[in-house]
């Protein structure tokens, strides 16, 4: 089985838990829509405690975000935090399968740099983050998705990382907080980010899964630009998984490995990566595993390379298999063979470590 990745992982050392920094835009844009709803003045009022340059802008579109080259536009947009309502087209919900039954969206965009990003290709235009001003009628209206005989699954993390923009928007607070109070849905996110402490005490009874997207230790240094460290990051699922009476209770938690690329010396990166979570998750938690394989499509090609045209992320389609999706799409995966021997290597590491962790699917 080829490796396929053209960075050399090298050095398995482990970085310290350093967490991310806040993320902090240049400019902050309101829209008078956004402006009008009460959960949007009170992103004006969180964001303007941290002394941010605002504009009230004059009409409800965005503009301004274009630089003269595509690397000038990216930059622009990804410093740019746009509050603005979610369009009619937003309360339509559609499935999210494997994932969850259904997926909405607090926000779109994210801060980080991670090189392979997942929203390349799917969201148009440029990369700027857009916060919804009205979530309260966006979680209102999950209500009237409701499977028959189940507890139905909600994923807000398909567009954004909740938690990169959580000190500037408080949205997944609200969202957590309106899971708690609901019987019929659970909710479901991942991240990459680490300030959790203002959200282990809300009243989430349960029923918000908060998984955390991890990878081997050199895949993250080289590819996931802006997020915080590994290290950081399996101290905050410890914290966020730790049993404890105030709040909720210690959150249902989960491990996105995410993704997976079959890199130099990949079984001994992720055999230790997966030895650091079991170190720090040294007591009973309800845990749960997602295991994705890197892909990309043509689109999400064209798009990376414009973000990061010195990238070493490997996207040759010579060395993948094709998958064609029944709307005449295409993406690109890693060969059968590979993919066997990754997926028995992971179901026996997984399962030697964490027994009573149910592994949800791999892809
Ligand atoms: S954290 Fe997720 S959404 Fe944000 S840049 Fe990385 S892959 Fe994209």
């Amino acid at each position: 089985m080829k490796t396929l990745n053209t960075f050399s992982t090298g050095d398995t050392a482990i970085e310290p838990g350093k967490p991310a920094k806040l993320w902090m835009p240049k400019k902050v844009l309101f829209t008078p829509d956004a402006i009008k709803e009460p959960f949007g003045e009170k992103i004006y009022e969180r964001v303007n405690q941290y002394n941010l340059p605002i504009e009230v802008l004059k009409n409800n579109r965005l503009t301004g975000l274009r630089g003269e080259t595509e690397r000038e536009t990216y930059q622009l947009a990804k410093s740019t935090l746009a509050i603005v309502n979610a369009p009619p087209s937003a309360f339509k919900l559609r499935p999210i399968p494997p994932s969850a039954d259904f997926q909405f969206h607090l926000a779109e965009g994210c801060p980080a740099h991670c090189q392979y990003c997942y929203l390349a290709g799917s969201l148009q235009g440029p990369p700027a983050i857009r916060v919804f001003a009205n979530l309260p009628s966006i979680l209102q209206n999950t209500l009237n998705y409701k499977l028959p005989g189940k507890v139905t699954s909600f994923e807000a993390s398909c567009y954004t990382d909740p938690l990169s923009i959580e000190h500037l928007t408080g949205s997944l607070a609200e969202t957590i907080q309106f899971f708690g109070n609901r019987h019929d849905g659970h909710l479901r996110f991942v991240t990459k980010f680490t300030a959790v402490d203002p959200l282990l005490n809300i009243d989430h009874n349960g029923r918000s899964r908060w998984r955390v997207s991890l990878n081997a230790n050199a895949v993250s240094r080289h590819l996931e630009g802006g997020t915080a460290t590994i290290n950081a990051r399996i101290q905050a699922l410890r914290k966020l998984a730790f049993p404890r009476e105030n709040g909720g209770g210690a959150y249902p938690i989960g491990i996105v490995l995410a993704p997976i690329m079959p890199v130099a010396n990949w079984q001994e990166e992720y055999s230790l990566l997966l030895d650091q979570i079991q170190e720090n998750l040294d007591f009973p938690a309800n845990l749960t595993f997602e295991l994705i394989t890197h892909r990309f499509t043509p689109g999400s090609k064209e798009v990376l390379l414009e973000w990061y045209p010195n990238t070493s992320l490997e996207m040759d389609e010579s060395s993948r298999a094709v998958k064609r999706n029944k709307f005449g799409g295409s993406k690109y995966v890693y060969p059968q063979e590979t993919m066997n021997v990754m997926k028995k290597f992971f179901y026996q590491e997984i399962k030697d470590r964490f027994p009573k962790a149910d592994i949800l699917y791999w892809t």
